[in-house]
Formats: structure tokens, C-alpha cells, sequence
């Protein structure tokens, strides 16, 4: 019975439940919040703990402060802003970019070194947008998981 139980919480804990993860961070990033942004920390702690959860793996970062100014140029550095249009043309509520590289020896692992998690106000505090913008800044592609689908 106990083996049983070992075994299909393994089972669970190995199931990647359709993550598609692309890129990762070498080093705990810094998550800045910009001006522009009325996210607080605690929204994005939430976030994290969600994918703390959802996976094997914990993600580790320096610290998430407000901040008075933001370059987007700093690196390892996650930057959370709020100036996309609530009217997008393509209706996008949230984008994240992201800027990645990877090492000559092996190509096939990329590293992310700066993130730009841009809300539109409307969705700013949206659970569910939360979540699946700071899924790409892990590293995480659309997929069929619930959260990094496409679409809300
Ligand atoms: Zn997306």
C-alpha cells in the first residue's frame, strides 16, 4: 500500500502536465517592479509559489522591489511594467519578452538573461494572466498546459 502510494506520487511529480519549458535561468534573476506598474510583491510571490508547485524544480531569485526607474538592460533581471494598451490591435492583455543566450559548447540549453513582463492595466491583476506571463519568464512556451495556453 505504501509502495503504491510512493510510486503514483512519483508518477505525478515526474508528469511534465504539458510544460514546455525553453529557456531557464542560470543564475536567481532580480525582479523588478517599474513605475508604470501597480503589481505588487506579493502577486508576484504568488505566482512563483504557483510554479514552485506545478514543478520539480524551485525557483530561486534575489530579491522583488519596487524600483523608480527601469533600463531593461540590466541583466539577470526580470522587469514587470504595465504601458501595453488596454486596446491592443491584437488583443494581447500581457507580453513577455525575453532575451536568451547560450554557450558555444552546448546549443541546445538557452539561458535567460533578461525578461520584460509588459501588462495591459485592465489585466494587470488578473490571476491567470499573472501566471502564465511569469510562466515565459521562467522559461515556459505556450503549450497545452492550462496555464500557458495560448489564450486566457
Ligand atoms: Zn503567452
Amino acid at each position: 500500500m505504501l509502495i503504491n502510494l510512493l510510486w503514483h506520487l512519483q508518477t505525478v511529480q515526474a508528469d511534465p502536465a504539458n510544460l514546455y519549458q525553453a529557456y531557464s535561468w542560470e543564475t536567481p534573476p532580480s525582479i523588478l517592479i517599474c513605475p508604470d506598474s501597480t503589481l505588487t510583491v506579493e502577486e508576484i510571490k504568488q505566482a512563483i509559489y504557483y510554479w514552485n508547485g506545478e514543478t520539480d524544480t524551485t525557483f530561486r531569485y534575489l530579491r522583488i522591489n519596487h524600483v523608480s526607474h527601469c533600463t531593461f538592460t540590466t541583466l539577470n533581471t526580470i522587469y514587470i511594467t504595465e504601458k501595453l494598451p488596454n486596446n491592443h490591435p491584437e488583443n494581447k492583455l500581457a507580453v513577455t519578452n525575453v532575451q536568451s543566450y547560450h554557450y558555444e559548447d552546448d546549443p541546445t540549453i538557452n539561458y535567460i538573461d533578461i525578461a520584460v513582463i509588459d501588462f495591459s492595466s485592465n489585466y494587470a491583476h488578473n490571476r491567470r494572466v499573472i501566471l502564465h506571463e511569469m510562466g515565459h519568464a521562467l522559461g515556459y512556451k505556450h503549450s497545452n498546459h492550462s496555464i500557458m495556453k495560448p489564450y486566457l
